[in-house]
């Protein structure tokens, strides 16, 4: 293998161009592609910048000729030549240094490489378990690179932001106590107390209140979080977030922050100037128009209530839904279905948990066609048209049902129906608030109300009152960041008198010995003069993921776990020796162990 000797690099794989023809030049990359042409040996050599062509002719040097035939995919190489243009029409316009290449004078091999597993070709779909397991060949497609590239861009324009507006960035412990997102945590077992574990961070949550408390005013982390949770959907058990937390203010000043944060980065790493105000909706709102409170503001399909329309109506199915509290809710589309498309369209639905699909075309001259419009009054249906205002050739879509199910279906729906129909345009980044969130909600299982966000979010003033007497109705001072149709990101006033601490703890039935053992150092901090204090927190993969218009956060992090929690390039999780298992006190009859000792 040859070394660098005193070879150095001169320039990158992506910079010479016309103005440079006539240089002497050493480049340094990777054997991308390698063709033979009669004799002469072109290589794109590529390092995370691009791609410049190397070409090699026995004419010019027969030694370095002979040597570039060994040459082969993925060999690390330098190489010591001339720029010069390339032959009329043998111009590359799709790359920036397709004007020249480089006539190879002299070539070392600093590394071959073993045939590739996957050919690193951007064009070719490549199997994501290959792609985790050869992690370091995957991210050295310009993709990959570029990705990484790009979030690293994010974090330092957010950075810069940030310290702009007098915010300090601090570490928080990993080797903790559990905090409250509710997710299950992951454990460290501790060598020097046998029984006692370490708790990995679910989020910097209580540090960071501690720090307002501690009088540092203004906190921001890049910082990993750890949750051990079933990972469905798109999650990773370590995930990155850009936390921060202020003190002395509301929750509007904390938004105005994040808003101006935001647009900062959208202008600084993709040149984009994002709408402002970001529209606010409250929970109600965004769950009667959208369904959810995660709402897509892309598209239009706004849900309506209709109950209120079918009171009294003669329909059985419905006149029975609103027997038993649930409610009716439509939308129109402007789009007239097939027979076949509208079954596939009720077997969507009928998987999200609705009992049916209800649908009326609507012709010309607002004639209806539907299995069920028979069944309803002049009066409704004149109503209902009035609601729903569809254009000539539109079909309407309906669920009864509990409230909870008409909701999660229609949300599914909307956005379904917007992907099939195309109307969800591309590149377009469009943000919403949701706020008034319920403090709390009752979980089934659990049989008590849990925080919807943590306990540690501040009910609004003016319903504290209700907090024991209808702490369904209480609404919260928390923030949620939607883009998209994606939760970026959330955050709360914090509580920050111990008192109403204390009243919420109940309603959550956290009995004060167990909040004094899970967060005692929080409320005791509470009780030295706590500064009024509130703070947010991104979800950081998922921000990069949709800036950068990719399917998935595994897209964006440089290491990540499979959707079983795997890293199949280290093979973590791993079993590990005996050794290490009796210095942690993990094998049975520990207990016996240190009695014995
Ligand atoms: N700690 C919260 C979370 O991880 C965010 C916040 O309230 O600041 O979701």
């Amino acid at each position: 293998m040859d070394l660098l000797g005193d070879w150095k690099r001169t320039h990158h794989c992506n910079a010479l161009r016309a103005t440079d023809i006539g240089k002497d030049v050493v480049l340094m990359g990777w054997v991308l592609r390698r063709r033979d042409h009669g004799g002469v040996i072109f290589i794109d050599l590529r390092d995370r910048e691009g791609i410049t062509q190397v070409v090699f002719e026995p004419e010019i040097n027969p030694e370095t000729h002979a040597h570039a035939h060994r040459l082969r995919a993925e060999y690390c190489i330098a190489v010591k030549g001339r720029v010069r243009r390339r032959p009329e029409g043998m111009e590359n316009p799709k790359i920036d240094t397709g004007e020249i290449e480089v006539e190879a004078h002299e070539l070392k091999i600093l590394n071959p490489s073993k045939t590739p597993p996957f050919p690193l070709d951007e064009e070719v779909e490549v199997s994501e378990v290959n792609r985790l397991r050869y992690r370091y060949l995957d991210l050295r497609r310009p993709e990959m690179t570029k990705a990484l590239r790009f979030r690293h861009q994010v974090a330092r324009t957010a950075r810069n932001f940030l310290d702009e507006h007098g915010f300090v960035e601090v570490e928080t412990p990993f080797l903790t106590k559990s905090t409250p997102e509710g997710a299950r945590d992951y454990l460290v077992p501790s060598r020097l107390y046998p029984g006692k574990f370490y708790a990995l961070p679910q989020s910097p949550q209580l540090f960071k209140q501690i720090l307002m408390v501690a009088g540092l005013d203004r906190y921001y982390q890049i910082v990993r979080c750890f949750r051990d949770e079933d990972l469905r959907a798109d999650r990773q058990p370590e995930f990155t977030q850009l936390d921060l937390e202020m003190s002395f203010v509301t929750e509007q000043d904390v938004m105005d922050l994040l808003e101006g944060l935001v647009a900062h980065v959208f202008k600084e790493t993709l040149g984009l100037e994002l709408e402002r105000p970001f529209p606010v909706l409250s929970y109600d709102e965004a769950l009667s128009r959208f369904g959810t409170d995660r709402p897509d503001l892309r598209f239009g399909l706004e849900l309506v209530e209709l109950t209120d329309i079918f009171r009294d109506t003669g329909f059985r199915v419905f006149a029975e839904v609103i027997k038993r509290g649930g409610i009716i809710k439509g939308l129109s589309v402007p789009h007239d279905f097939s027979r076949k498309e509208l079954d596939d369209l009720t077997a969507f639905a009928n998987e999200l948990g609705a009992k049916g699909l209800a649908w009326i075309k609507v012709r010309e001259g607002n004639e209806l066609q539907s299995p069920i419009v028979k069944f309803f009054s002049e009066e409704e249906t004149q109503k209902l048209l009035e609601a729903l205002k569809p254009e000539p050739g539109s079909t309407i879509f309906f669920v009864a049902d509990q409230p909870s199910v008409v909701n999660e279906v229609l949300a599914e729906l909307r956005v379904e129906l917007a992907r099939r129909l195309g109307l969800i345009p591309e590149g377009v980044f469009k943000f919403c608030w949701v706020v008034d969130f319920p403090l709390v909600e009752w979980d089934e299982e659990e049989g008590r109300f849990v925080a919807m966000h943590h306990p540690f979010t501040s009910p609004k003033e003016e319903d504290l009152e209700l907090l024991e007497s209808a702490p369904e109705k209480v609404r919260s001072r928390a923030y949620d960041l939607v883009l998209n149709g994606i939760e970026v990101g959330g955050g709360s006033i914090r509580i920050h008198r111990p008192d109403i601490q204390e009243r919420v703890f109940k309603l959550l039935k956290i009995s004060p010995e167990e909040a004094r053992e899970k967060f005692g150092f929080l409320l005791e901090a509470l009780e030295y003069g706590a500064p009024p204090h509130g703070g947010f927190a991104f979800g950081f993969d998922r921000l990069i993921m949709l800036m950068l218009g990719r399917k998935s956060i595994r897209e964006v992090i440089a290491f990540p776990k499979t959707q079983r929690a795997q890293c199949l390039l280290t093979g973590a999780p791993a079993p590990v020796t005996m050794t290490q298992l009796t210095e942690l006190h993990l094998l049975p009859g520990w207990e016996v162990e240190k009695k014995g000792s």
